[in-house]
């Protein structure tokens, strides 16, 4: 059990956290806020994490100082914000430990990443009869762009089988893969059960068949450290905004050895240095050449502020506080009568899933609410996954740096509530 291996390590002292989470708290604007007369507790961080001051400030002081379009202008002012575009994506290559600052490739987000590597590398290698493999808990945006790629192609979709307590099954795994598996696309940590996928692993029997892998790193970013060399991942996707940095900004790392191969993703302005009337006659260099279009400077500019308050805070005391927060829950939640926790992986992180008696999610989420408690309900952009559980969807509570133990006590005070009330609410229709 995930829970029991993150309570051993809190016990016996290892990697201790020394945050002040206060001190935290009040570096985020938001959480000071009421919302139906009561102050937010915010557990929806793996949809959305909230945005400390330090990204905000970035933001203004970039539209106040330095907003200019990069890359097409001779003037100081233009000068300036390349300078600031270039220093961002140093930044992100030095928190990822990438090799070369070229293979940050800015995107919208996780979804536009996984999208990016689909149709360039993913239709330059697959092929009729081919195989992809995905896992069963993906996301719906590591799992759609590959199904229409496999259809496309008349290619194979491969599903590692994950388990009940939430771990993908490793030998099926190793089984699949064989000499006309051309991808393999995984998630880092599942945004359904917190299971935190043993990567190195996968990555390295991979490998061995010279498959290339592409991680799903949307709700690993914020909550492991990522070294992509260390990993040896030929490609890393995520999200700012899961990581207190802004909305509409995302990085594709990938191998320089795979991005001097890929076609282009969009076209338009900034991708080339020659063109005729007939075609492009000199391409631009990475990563431009996979950055058509005015980019998202401000979002650049906020990640990258993101980056360095997460760095300043440190990777092992943020990891040490939300394990003992998630281990905490656990143990808290689990005493309410009726109380279903999904998955209990070897490692998790972050996120409880739950469901108590026959209450609807939506029911849940709806009470709680009326506490302050911001929940996610229903079925997280993984319907098959959820379906294979046979559960019409789950409440999920996702921890960030400045949850605290408190918070987790009124979350099993207004559960005890959802027991007692009676539910004549309206339930959205669509399953989300
Ligand atoms: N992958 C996982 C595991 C996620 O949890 C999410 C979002 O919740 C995504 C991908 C998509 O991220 P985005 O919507 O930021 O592109």
């Amino acid at each position: 059990m995930g829970g029991q291996v993150n309570l051993q390590a809190a016990l016996t002292g290892e990697k201790r956290q020394n945050l002040d989470i206060q001190k935290i708290r009040n570096d985020f604007p938001i959480l000071s806020k009421s919302f139906n007369d009561k102050n937010l507790i915010y557990f929806d961080n793996a949809a959305t994490t909230q945005k400390p001051k330090k990204v905000l400030d970035a933001i203004v002081d970039y539209y106040s100082n330095e907003n200019c379009n990069v890359g097409r202008g001779v003037y100081t002012l233009s000068i300036k914000a390349n300078m600031a575009f270039g220093r961002a994506r140093e930044t992100v290559q030095k928190f990822l430990n990438a090799e070369h600052t070229e293979e940050i490739i800015y995107t919208r987000g996780t979804t536009e990443a996984i999208n990016l590597v689909a149709s360039t590398l993913g239709r330059a290698l697959v092929g009729q009869g081919d195989e992809v493999i995905i896992s069963e808990m993906e996301h719906h945006s590591n799992l759609i762009p590959w199904q229409i790629l496999c259809k496309e192609k008349d290619a194979v979709l491969k599903v590692i089988p994950v388990n009940d307590d939430g771990d993908i099954d490793f030998d099926a795994y190793k089984n699949m893969l064989n000499e006309k598996t051309k991808i393999v696309a995984v998630t880092h940590i599942s945004n359904v059960l917190g299971t935190v996928n043993p990567l190195k692993e996968i990555i390295s029997e991979a490998h061995q068949y010279g498959i290339p892998v592409i991680i799903d790193g949307a709700q690993g970013i914020a909550h492991e450290k990522v070294d992509v060399q260390a990993l040896d991942c030929d490609f890393y996707c995520f999200s700012g905004h899961k990581m207190y940095g802004p909305m509409g900004i995302g990085v594709m790392y990938g191998k320089k050895k795979f991005l001097e191969k890929m076609p282009y993703y969009q076209t338009g302005g900034g991708i080339a240095l020659g063109v005729t009337y007939q075609d492009i006659t000199v391409e631009r260099p990475l990563p431009f050449k996979l950055e058509a279009g005015t980019p998202n400077v401000e979002g650049a500019i906020g990640l990258e502020a993101a980056i360095q308050y997460l760095t300043e805070i440190g990777y092992d005391d943020i990891i040490a506080h939300e394990n003992e927060l998630l281990d905490y829950a656990r143990k808290k939640l689990s005493d309410i009568e009726g109380m279903r926790i999904f998955g209990s992986a070897k490692k998790t992180s972050s996120i409880i899933s739950f469901l108590i008696g026959d209450i609807h999610p939506y029911d849940v989420g709806n009470k709680a609410n009326e506490f302050g408690i911001a929940l996610r309900t229903g079925v997280h952009c993984a319907i098959p996954f959820v379906d294979k559980m046979k559960i019409v969807g789950t409440v999920r509570a996702s921890f960030g740096i400045y949850n605290t133990k408190e918070e987790v006590d009124a979350l099993y005070q207004a559960l005890l509530q959802v027991k007692k009330a009676e539910w004549s609410v309206n339930r959205p229709k669509d399953r989300f």
